[in-house]
C-alpha cells in the first residue's frame, strides 16, 4: 500500500468516526429523551401504562446501538493507530495484505476476507 492509499483510507477513517460520533450523540440525546417521559407525569401513570413497555424497548434499543458504536468506533481508532505505524491493511490473522476492494467497503477491517469467513464459521 502506498501512500496515496494510505492517506486514502485515513481519510475515510477519519470520516467514518465523525460520522459515528455524531449518530452516537443522537442517540445519547434520545435516550435522554425516553428517560425525562418514563419518570414523569405521575398522574398520567394509567393512561400510559401501555407506553412503557416502548420505552423499555427503545431504551434497551438504545444501549443495543451504543454498545454496537462503541465497538465500532474503538476499532475505527484500533485502525488509525495502524495508519500511524505504518502497519493499516495488514490481516491481524495471517500478515497479508487485506484486498483494497474489501477495505473500500470496510475501512476498519482487521482481518482479510479468507481469515473473516474462517473466523466467522469458527463462531
Ligand atoms: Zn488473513
Amino acid at each position: 500500500m502506498d501512500k496515496k492509499d494510505l492517506e486514502h483510507f485515513e481519510k475515510r477513517l477519519l470520516e467514518e468516526r465523525e460520522k459515528l460520533l455524531r449518530d452516537m450523540e443522537q442517540h445519547e440525546a434520545s435516550s435522554r429523551n425516553t428517560q425525562r417521559d418514563a419518570s414523569g407525569d405521575l398522574s398520567a401513570y394509567s393512561y400510559h401504562m401501555a407506553d412503557l413497555g416502548t420505552d423499555a424497548m427503545e431504551r434497551e434499543k438504545a444501549f443495543h446501538f451504543a454498545s454496537r458504536d462503541t465497538r465500532l468506533l474503538y476499532h475505527i481508532d484500533q485502525a488509525l493507530e495502524k495508519v500511524r505505524r505504518g502497519e493499516y491493511g495488514q490481516c491481524e490473522e495471517c500478515r497479508e495484505d487485506i484486498a483494497k476492494g474489501r477495505l473500500d467497503v470496510v475501512p476498519h477491517a482487521r482481518l482479510c476476507s479468507k481469515c473473516k469467513e474462517k473466523e466467522e464459521r469458527s463462531k
